[in-house]
């Protein structure tokens, strides 16, 4: 058995990453000009089956730049679900706009499409759906949802790199999409994110915000018409991207693998719950998240975690709601409610070792942990 430290997630860099890298310090293009972002952009929009491709700092700085870029503000009302990292929310926040939540479904943990229409009012401009974990959102009836009252949707692909519905992949169904580089993600460029979208208005927008609204056609004054950011990638982070989305296939495949693995070795253990797929749908399965339910279990998910940790394997806690954040109040938004669903996976859920170059007797060790902890005594 390998007693050796199994961390919750590294990122695994096992293609052109260093030979980029070095090229962009030979050549000394290091800042946000060089040839990586372009390729980057490019490579990351054909994978992905979108015409354009914006790269910036971080999924939460694309999550932002989509919603500026769409003119949503001061006033508007976003709809996001409960369950989700708090990007989404303070992306919202930062635009003026007030988030909404919508619980989850009790399987898929996606938001659930039954709840949203009646969060719906006159100031909603956008739902932003987030496919949790890797699982893929109920696309077609968000679409349906999105036509019927002329909302945008802002996809937040930022743990669903390569996931696919019915046949597409994720990113691709939205006005515009948000995706993240961040170094436990599956695709990784230490820190970065990406802006999708097939619209021409939308991309131009993105761009022209992206770099302190300087114009992009007229020559260059130091005049500024509008608000804009440094949302700027570095060159050194695309060619760790481009690397990165070269090997996309293999490292959605390892991801995927992780969690079969994951499933048939605790198959049987009673009173351990797994996401379950959306329908007609690729979950790329980011984290492996599991669900404890303490009376079928007989332990509490707190106990298993120590247990893990003495063993030297690294968990962590789920999201906690967002209804559940005292910061967003100054928002608008309600810090109460009744969001069960996602009480119910911060309150039972852990994320097991889910780095995509795990191996097989990692898993194994992992799983039998769990297995062993409900034959001991603590
Ligand atoms: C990681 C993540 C983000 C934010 O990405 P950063 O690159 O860390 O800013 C946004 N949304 C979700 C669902 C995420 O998991």
């Amino acid at each position: 058995m390998n007693k050796k430290f199994v961390p919750v997630c590294t990122a695994y860099l096992s293609g052109n990453e260093k030979k980029y890298i070095n090229d962009c310090i030979d050549t000394g293009w290091i800042s946000s000009a060089g040839k990586y972002i372009v390729e980057f952009e490019k490579a990351f929009a054909k994978y992905c089956g979108c015409k354009y491709a914006v790269a910036v700092t971080s999924g939460t700085t694309a999550l932002h730049l989509a919603l500026a870029s769409l003119g949503i503000k001061k006033g508007d009302e976003v709809i996001i679900p409960s369950f989700t990292m708090i990007a989404c929310a303070f992306a919202v926040c930062y635009t003026g706009a007030k988030p909404v939540f919508v619980d989850i479904d009790e399987k898929t943990w996606n938001i659930d499409v039954s709840k949203i229409e009646e969060k719906i009012t006159k100031k909603t401009k956008a739902i932003m759906p987030v496919h949790i974990f890797g699982n893929p959102c109920n696309m077609k009836e968000i679409i349906r949802i999105a036509k019927k009252y002329k909302l945008h949707i802002v996809e937040d692909c930022a743990e669903a790199h390569g996931a696919e519905y019915n046949g597409k992949k994720v990113g691709s169904f939205s006005s515009i999409s948000a995706f993240s580089f961040f170094a436990n993600k599956n695709l990784t460029a230490g820190e970065g994110g990406m802006v999708l979208t097939n619209n021409k208005k939308y991309y131009d927008k993105c761009r022209y915000l992206r770099n302190m609204s300087y114009s992009l056609t007229k020559p260059r004054t130091y005049e500024h018409d509008e608000i804009g950011f440094n949302y700027r990638m570095t060159n050194l982070q695309a060619a760790i991207g481009l690397a990165q989305t070269e090997l996309a296939d293999k490292y959605r495949a390892m991801r995927i693998e992780n969690n079969r693995l994951y499933k048939k070795f605790l198959s049987g253990v009673e009173g351990i719950i797994f996401q379950q797929d959306e329908k007609n749908s690729i979950n790329v399965h980011w984290m492996n998240a599991i669900l404890i339910d303490e009376k079928k279990y007989g332990k509490t998910k707190d106990r298993l975690m120590k247990f893990l940790k003495e063993n030297n394997v690294d968990t962590r806690l789920l999201f906690t709601g967002m209804h559940k954040q005292k910061s967003l109040k100054q928002y608008g938004c309600k810090i109460t409610g009744n969001y069960k669903n996602t009480e119910k996976l911060t309150k039972s859920g852990l994320y097991l070792p889910s780095s995509s170059n795990l191996k097989t007797t990692q898993i194994e060790y992992v799983c039998n942990l769990i297995k062993k902890f409900l034959k001991t005594g603590n």
